[in-house]
């Protein structure tokens, strides 16, 4: 029988070479684009925060990358309570100046391009400088649905050593 291509015959050979390259049984999943604008920004909690703290969420722990991120932003004086992450945190400052501390250790000015990893169950703490505002995008490990274990505040005499 002579094979005549039709328009709908070669579309159903491309998607024959399509499906070709796809592990058996389960189509390969698409790329998704969250736009700018479609998340609302949300403040940060009073229960966990001091200060002004704006949460700009940009993603969720999915099940094959299990973590979390999102641009957090301190005015000054502004700061998280103490916490732990149970498998750790990164956080990378995109803009400002800030401060950052582990317990039991000094505390640290961290500036815009500056990286830090907080290993699984480190207490610490981080937030802006007394007098300039700071940004960092936190990626945060999921275990169980949880990212974060929070503690007591920050008080004001921990803050202005
Ligand atoms: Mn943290």
């Amino acid at each position: 029988m002579k094979f005549i291509a039709t328009a709908a015959s070669a579309a159903l050979l491309a998607s024959f070479a399509i499906n070709a390259a796809e592990p058996k049984g389960e189509p390969m999943p698409s790329q998704t684009i969250d736009r700018a604008g479609a998340q609302p920004s949300a403040k940060g909690p009073a229960e966990y925060f001091t200060g002004n703290v704006r949460v700009d969420p940009l993603f969720p722990a999915n099940e094959s990358a299990p973590y979390s991120g999102g641009y957090v932003t301190f005015e000054p004086g502004a700061r998280s309570n103490w916490h732990t992450h149970p498998t750790g945190q990164h956080l990378i400052v995109t803009h400002g100046v800030g401060r950052t501390q582990e317990w039991g250790g000094p505390i640290v000015e961290v500036r815009a391009g500056d990286h830090i990893w907080c290993p699984p169950g480190v207490k610490h703490w981080h937030g802006a400088s007394p007098t300039t505002a700071m940004t960092h995008i936190a990626l945060s490990g999921t275990r169980d649905g949880k990212n974060v274990e929070w503690m007591e505040k920050v008080t004001e005499e921990q803050y202005s050593k």
